[in-house]
């Protein structure tokens, strides 16, 4: 994707240390600008692992919008590791670390870079996104609408911020609520503006994030949606909310879907990719099988891979290497490891009669059939291919019924890796899908994102994405 984007890589250390609390999955931030100068607003999201929609909605912000006047900085994964866990926080709340934190603390890096990107100079307002529990209401209407429920709320932590701009918490907040609200799923959705009066003496409170860039005259926001919905509608009413503070903010931008709940949630899960070593193997692991076996990586060299998006993370287990996106196990990949060959970096292909050059990590719509044209001192191996025998299959001419559905990359049983050899060594891979849908390389910026690692002891059983229930500990603040 060539976007005016520039991107401060963050770096996942690979640390082989068996202690858990000293490996450390940094975040990202993403400056998402434009050449027309103008605010920048700061989002934030992943400050507690375990909420979804906010990390979702900022993740689509660095893959589904570009930004036209003005910049927006994006925080997506603040809590990596909670993220990948699915818990509030692995090392403890880090929305309560703001206020003081201990040098021996294991988040205290974190908290001093993000406080620096807080107060930089070029941000004008921050966000910090939420999803809380039930209704937020001004005055107590039942159990799940009241004053001490957070979800479908603004908070400021005071009213104003004198002689700042955009230091009117109160009227600005309310002016984004109001707009969102012409745009609810339903009445009971509403948004209403929560002051916390932190400076007041709301202890807890004194220890955010928003409290933190307020106290330094940096205007910010808690955002909450509620835990009562499904990620997608949880992201696109943060979307929603977002999308509200950038027009404010005089912030011009285009966005790739349509803000819709199934708009949402395909860009949402539709955008799970993964590419290694420069494209060479390139998965879509959207909709993958449990496992993925025999995928060819690169002996005696690090793992590097290139996400489609910030939430993406390769675990390294005893049993292969885990895929995560965000608060999902998508799949597990089992390597085998080859030498490489860089000799090449495309194959010809003739695709439904219609021969074209493929790049290696392209993935091709193939109606009816396709064959790979031979090429003297390589050999092609199309993984599934039924007639046994054959160590070449190049020259070939294969339809979907010629391979064994088991071995597609995805469920559905339409996307076969199709790779090259030369002699011992691993060349490139193409896919071929027979849905048809051709497919661009990752669009993602960050690159070269080293591998994870997390002993077998520290596995989580990742449950399937689900609304929360209201129970214990689920008047929890942001
Ligand atoms: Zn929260």
């Amino acid at each position: 994707m060539k976007r005016l984007l520039s991107v401060i890589l963050a770096y996942l250390v690979f640390l082989t240390s068996p202690s858990f609390a000293s490996r450390h999955m940094d975040f990202s931030v993403y400056k998402l600008g434009s050449n027309l100068p103008g605010n920048t607003l700061l989002v934030i999201g992943g400050i507690q692992g375990d909420e979804p929609g906010g990390f979702n909605a900022a993740a689509l912000l660095t893959t589904h919008y570009k930004i036209k006047k003005g910049s927006v900085w994006v925080v997506p994964n603040l809590n990596f590791i909670s993220i990948i866990k699915r818990s509030r926080g692995v090392y403890g709340d880090l929305n309560r670390k703001f206020a003081e934190i201990g040098r021996s603390d294991p988040e205290f890096n974190t908290i001093s870079k993000v406080k620096r990107i807080i107060l930089d100079d070029h941000v004008d307002l921050v966000l910090n996104l939420h999803d809380g529990s039930g209704f937020y209401r001004p005055t107590y209407v039942d159990r799940n609408h009241n004053p001490k429920r957070w979800g479908q709320s603004i908070i400021i932590d005071q009213e104003q911020l004198r002689k700042v701009q955009f230091g009117e918490l109160d009227a600005i907040a309310r002016q984004a609520a109001a707009v969102v609200n012409r745009h609810l799923f339903s009445a009971e959705h509403a948004y209403h503006v929560k002051n916390t009066w932190t400076k007041l003496g709301d202890m807890e409170m004194a220890k955010t994030l928003t409290y933190y860039a307020v106290r330094n005259l940096k205007p910010a926001f808690g955002v909450e949606v509620s835990k009562n919905f499904p990620t997608h509608k949880r992201a696109y009413y943060h979307l929603k909310v977002i999308e509200a503070y950038m027009d404010l903010l005089g912030i011009e931008y285009e966005r790739s879907f349509s803000l819709s709940a199934s708009g949402v949630k395909g860009a949402i899960y539709n955008n799970v990719k993964l590419a290694f070593y420069d494209n060479r193997i390139f998965l879509d692991v959207a909709h993958a099988r449990k496992r993925l076996r025999f995928i060819p990586l690169r002996k005696s060299a690090e793992i590097v891979y290139t996400p489609s998006n910030p939430l993406i993370a390769l675990v390294e287990s005893d049993k292969g290497i885990r895929v995560f996106h965000g608060n999902r196990r998508i799949t597990r990949i089992y390597p085998q490891y080859f030498e490489y060959d860089f000799s090449t970096e495309n194959v010809t292909i003739q695709i439904d009669g219609q021969k074209r050059k493929a790049a290696f990590g392209e993935m091709l719509g193939v109606q009816e059939s396709f064959m790979v044209v031979p090429k003297a001192g390589y050999r092609v191996n199309v993984i599934g291919f039924k007639k046994t025998g054959t160590s070449d299959e190049a020259g070939v001419i294969i339809g979907q019924e010629d391979i064994m559905k088991r071995f597609s990359v995805d469920k559905s049983g339409n996307i076969f890796r199709v790779e090259v050899y030369k002699n011992d060594k691993f060349s490139g891979m193409v896919l071929v899908n027979f849905s048809g849908e051709n497919e661009n390389l990752i669009a993602s910026e960050p690159a070269n994102t080293p591998l994870f690692s997390l002993s077998a002891k520290e596995k989580t059983s990742i449950a399937q994405d689900s609304p929360t229930p209201l129970g214990k500990g689920s008047n929890l603040g942001r």
